[in-house]
């Protein structure tokens, strides 16, 4: 089951996608982010309730090896169900950390254009206000949010954005944008270690490089080469 929507299923989708390169450039103001597991460390908070809640005190984030946690948590399916409603809930949500490094790198883009965001929760206000809260410098007014509940409908929201390059943690996800026309850039977690043909970033600062904050052209154009020879 998909963890942002319980009542989603998990659709398999088959890797059929092509392996694509990212541009020597990236302008921002093409770009748009996921946010649990990319910004937000979302998982570490449902790990926290599993070893407090439910006592299942040998589970780290290392464990969740696939997005549909029933297939790598040894709880029952109503304990994950539960699980992950407590993870998404307004006061968990307010309480997730965020990604090493995801504030500074925001805020240096923030200063190029608007941010945008497109997450497959149903509802956007808690996780819109978790962003204000990560990016107080930030006037709330050039943070935009999209919940499309459903992460199939992300690729369509995208292209009204004219957003052509994605960073997402959902791998699935990734294979549906790109054959939607959208660069996905993956961003390394636990559950998406698979080969893929995409640029993958472990940390904010790979992607910061990856967009040339801070930079200079030709260390970037290297880091790019170096990202998508990789796969
Ligand atoms: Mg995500």
């Amino acid at each position: 089951m998909s963890w942002l929507n319980p009542t989603l299923g998990m659709a398999r989708l088959q890797p059929k996608t092509s392996p694509t390169d990212l541009p020597e450039f990236i302008d921002p103001k093409h770009l748009a982010f996921d946010i649990d597991g990319v910004v937000a460390d979302t998982m570490k908070v449902f790990v926290d309730l599993a070893r407090e809640r439910y006592g299942l005190r040998h589970l780290t984030k290392e464990h969740l090896t696939c997005y549909d946690l029933r297939r790598c948590v040894a709880a029952p399916p109503h304990v994950i169900d539960e699980l992950i409603c407590l993870t998404l809930d307004d006061e968990h949500t307010a309480k997730i950390p965020a990604m090493e490094g995801a504030a500074d790198v925001l805020e240096r883009l923030a200063q190029k254009g608007p941010l945008r965001f497109v997450t497959a929760r149903v509802w956007p206000e808690s996780i819109e206000r978790w962003l204000h809260g990560l990016l107080p410098q930030i006037d709330p007014g050039s943070i935009i949010v999209i919940a499309t509940g459903d992460p199939e409908r992300k690729h369509a929201i995208l292209h009204s954005m004219q957003v052509r390059h994605f960073v997402e943690d959902r791998l699935e996800t990734c294979h549906l944008l790109a054959r939607n026309g959208i660069q996905p850039i993956l961003f390394d977690q636990p559950w998406n270690r698979e080969p893929t043909p995409f640029p993958r970033v472990s940390t904010w600062y790979e992607l910061a490089e990856i967009l040339q904050l801070g930079r200079t052209p030709a260390s970037t154009s290297a880091a790019i080469m170096h990202r998508s020879s990789e796969g």
